[in-house]
């Protein structure tokens, strides 16, 4: 559904040197897939998310989405950020809403969109609440919100659950894998950047990791344990033990 095909990524820095940061990097994102990127800080992941959502353009090498060369965002993807990144003077319906209003969709399907979306990820009456007033995993809810209510094909996100407190993570993850199991909206695929190993075999069906220095595919392995998602498997933990 999307595939980097020998994608290089050079930045200027600061002193005029060339820096390159991803390195013949190839990689498929197909559909029904979700796939954890895992990583040392600085490997260039969120490079490398934010180069197949068509934020970045590679230096060499393409991005597809559905057999097309991109040239500017993937209109497949949304994201969903470490530090939620929400509008603080905005109420949390009118956060979610924002994309809808750049897409230029009137207020009346905005709202109805938007409300649905608040409440496929739980957060139904905290639509008039205001960032601040909410707990961190309350705030990622509507990050998850945001990017669900653009019915992406592909939702990127970029270690999401790593500001979230052991459990809330764990809530919100198996949560994420319930609107994907149930094919919430158009939400097909996933790709998840974590530093959590734990967390990569449990969401995703295969495991890429990243080299640094520049950033290039070591691995790219499937996952053969049965997830806790695979409601009749044993547990993670019994897997390993
Ligand atoms: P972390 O785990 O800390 O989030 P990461 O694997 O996501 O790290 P990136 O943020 O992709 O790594 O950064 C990879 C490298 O690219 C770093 O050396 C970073 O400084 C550099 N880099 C990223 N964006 C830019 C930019 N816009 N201009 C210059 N250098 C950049
Ligand atoms: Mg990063």
């Amino acid at each position: 559904m999307i595939q980097a095909s020998h994608v290089n990524k050079t930045f200027m820095s600061d002193k005029g040197e060339e820096l390159t940061v991803l390195k013949d990097m190839s990689l498929s994102l197909h559909e029904g897939e979700i796939v954890a990127i895992l990583g040392r800080s600085g490997a260039g992941k969120s490079t490398f998310l934010r180069t197949l959502a068509g934020l970045v353009p590679p230096t060499s090498g393409s991005v597809s989405y559905r057999g097309k060369e991109l040239h500017g965002p993937n209109p497949g993807v949304a994201m969903v950020f470490q530090t939620f990144a929400l509008m603080p003077w905005l109420t949390v319906e009118s956060n979610v809403e924002l994309g809808l209003q750049a897409r230029g969709i009137n207020r009346k399907d905005r709202r109805s969109a938007a409300l649905q979306a608040i409440d496929s990820i739980g957060l139904d009456g905290f639509e008039s609440a205001y960032p601040k007033e909410l707990s961190g995993g309350m705030r990622q809810r509507v990050g998850i919100a945001r990017a669900l209510v653009l019915e992406p094909d592909a939702l990127f996100m970029d270690e999401p659950f790593s500001a979230l407190d052991v459990l809330t993570a764990e809530n919100l993850r198996q949560e994420v894998l319930n609107l994907w199991s149930n094919g919430e909206g158009k939400l097909r695929s996933i790709l998840i950047v974590t530093h959590n190993i734990e967390e990569a075999v449990q969401m995703a069906d295969r495991v890429v990791v990243l080299g640094s220095h520049p950033g290039h595919v070591i691995a790219n392995v499937d996952v053969e344990l049965p997830r806790p998602r695979d409601k009749h498997a044993p547990e993670f933990e019994d897997m390993v033990d």
